[in-house]
C-alpha cells in the first residue's frame, strides 16, 4: 500500500541518536539533557503515596483541579498574576505534547509560522505535520539574536504563529526585555498568535530574570505559554507539563488535547500537586546549576575549546575549532563520544540549512563527579 510521509525529510531525533552512540561506545553522556542525579525524595514520596492512596484512574481531562490551582498559586508567586485554572490552564505530557498540541489548534493546511533557528527540534516537524509551512529565519552564532526587522520582512498574509523559545535550547540566551517588546510590536501589528516556550523559565544565571510573554501585558491576551516539570523537578521522565493562554486560546487547545491524550498521568498529577503546596524548590535552581556551569566551562576552556557564555539553560555551548577545524559538527561529536568518551550534541540539527558553526553542547545537569569525570577524559584534547 502507498503511503506518502507527512514528514518526509526527518529522521530520528539528534537526541536519540547521540544518546544511543554515548551508551555503545560508553561514552559519558553529556548531550541529551537529562539529570543524572536523583529527584527530590519528597517528590517520590508524594507520588508513591499518591498511588497507594488509589489515584489510579482517568484524570480530568483539563488536568488536576488540585493541580491547576497550585499552578495558578505558582503562577500568581512569579507574577503577581491571576491565571484562572479553570479556563486558562491546561497540563500536558511534557512540554512536547503542549507544543504539538498549539500548534495544531492554531495551524490550517497553507498557514505559516515563524520559528527562529537554532529551533528546539519539535517544532518545525509539529507545523510541517499539519500541512503548514515553518518559516525558518536564522539567529546567527555567536550572539543568538533575533533581527525584529528582518522577521518582518518575512511575514506574510498566511503567517499565523511566531515560536519563540525563552531562554533558548540551545542558544542558551535569554531574551532582554526590548526584545519582548518588540515580539509584542510585531504580533500586534500583524495580528499574531506567540508560542512561547519558557520551559527553562527558572535555569537563568549571573542574577538575572526571566521575562515571560504571560508578565507582558502585550502579549499576554494573544500567548500559549508552555512548561515542563521535567526540568523545574529533575524529572524529564515523568513527561509532566502545562499550558497557559487565555480561555479563547484554551478553548481550542482542549479540544485537540482530548482527542491527543485526554487526560495525564494522575498520581504524578497528585504528586505534583502536593509537592507544589509545600515546596517552592524552583527557586533555588540558578544557584543549583551555577557551580556546575562554571566547573564545566573552565575545564571545556582549559582543554582547548572556546565558550559561548550561557547565560540560562542547563546547556554550555563551546567553540571546537581550536581542536578540530577540519571536522563538522555532527562528525566532531560523533568522534568526541567514540574516542574521547564524551557524548555532546552537534548544533546544525537545529538550523533549517544546518550550520558551518564549529559549535557543539554539552549538558550540566549532571553531578559534579560526572563533570570532573568527563573534563578529566577531555584533558587529551589539550
Ligand atoms: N522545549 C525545549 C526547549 C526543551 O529543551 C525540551 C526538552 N528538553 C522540551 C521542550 C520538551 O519538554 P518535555 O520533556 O516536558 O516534553
Ligand atoms: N530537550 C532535551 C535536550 O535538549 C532532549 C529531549 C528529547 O530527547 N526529546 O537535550
Amino acid at each position: 500500500m502507498k503511503l506518502a510521509s507527512k514528514l518526509p525529510d526527518v529522521g530520528t531525533t539528534i537526541f536519540t541518536l547521540m544518546s544511543a552512540l554515548a551508551a555503545e561506545h560508553q561514552a559519558i553522556n553529556l548531550s541529551q539533557g537529562f539529570p543524572d542525579y536523583p529527584c527530590d525524595p519528597d517528590l517520590l514520596n508524594a507520588l508513591a503515596e499518591a498511588a497507594r492512596a488509589g489515584h489510579n484512574q482517568y484524570a480530568p481531562m483539563a488536568g488536576l483541579p488540585a493541580l491547576r490551582d497550585a499552578i495558578a498559586a505558582k503562577l500568581h508567586a512569579q507574577h503577581g498574576l491571576e491565571f484562572d485554572p479553570a479556563t486558562e490552564i491546561t497540563v500536558t505530557a511534557g512540554a512536547t505534547q503542549a507544543l504539538y498540541t498549539a500548534i495544531a489548534a492554531v495551524l490550517h493546511p497553507g498557514d505559516e509560522a515563524i520559528v527562529l533557528d537554532p529551533s528546539y527540534d519539535s517544532y518545525a516537524p509539529a507545523i510541517q505535520a499539519q500541512g503548514a509551512k515553518a518559516v525558518r529565519i536564522a539567529m546567527p552564532a555567536p550572539d543568538f539574536r533575533p533581527d525584529w526587522a528582518l522577521i518582518a520582512r518575512q511575514i506574510t498574509p498566511r503567517t499565523r504563529l511566531i515560536l519563540i523559545n525563552n531562554p533558548n535550547n540551545p542558544a542558551t540566551s535569554n531574551l532582554p526585555a526590548a526584545d519582548l517588546d518588540a515580539l509584542a510590536d510585531l504580533a500586534e501589528a500583524h495580528d499574531l498568535l506567540v508560542l512561547a516556550d519558557e520551559v527553562y523559565e527558572h535555569l537563568v544565571f549571573d542574577g538575572q530574570p526571566h521575562r515571560s510573554v504571560l508578565a507582558h501585558s502585550r502579549l499576554r491576551d494573544r500567548s500559549f505559554a508552555v512548561y515542563s516539570f521535567g526540568k523545574t523537578f529533575h524529572a524529564t521522565g515523568w513527561k509532566v507539563g502545562y499550558c497557559v493562554a487565555p480561555a479563547r486560546l484554551t478553548n481550542e487547545f482542549r479540544k485537540l488535547h482530548q482527542f491527543l491524550v485526554f487526560a495525564v498521568n494522575s498520581p504524578a498529577q497528585h504528586a505534583l500537586a502536593a509537592y507544589l503546596r509545600l515546596s517552592q524548590s524552583w527557586q533555588s535552581l540558578p544557584a543549583f546549576f551555577q557551580p556546575r556551569r562554571d566547573l564545566l566551562a573552565a575545564g571545556l576552556e582549559a582543554a582547548g575549546f572556546r565558550l559561548i557564555p550561557s547565560a540560562a539553560t542547563y546547556f554550555q555551548l563551546a567553540d571546537y575549532s581550536a581542536i578540530r577545524p577540519d571536522l563538522e559538527d555532527v562528525d566532531f561529536a560523533r568522534w568526541l563520544t567514540i574516542e574521547h568518551k564524551v557524548a555532546s550534541i552537534p548544533l546544525s540539527p537545529f538550523s533549517e540549512h544546518g550550520s558551518r558553526e564549529r559549535i557543539v553542547r554539552f549538558c550540566f545537569a549532571k553531578q559534579h563527579a560526572t563533570l570532573e569525570a568527563a573534563l578529566e577524559k577531555l584533558k587529551a584534547l589539550g
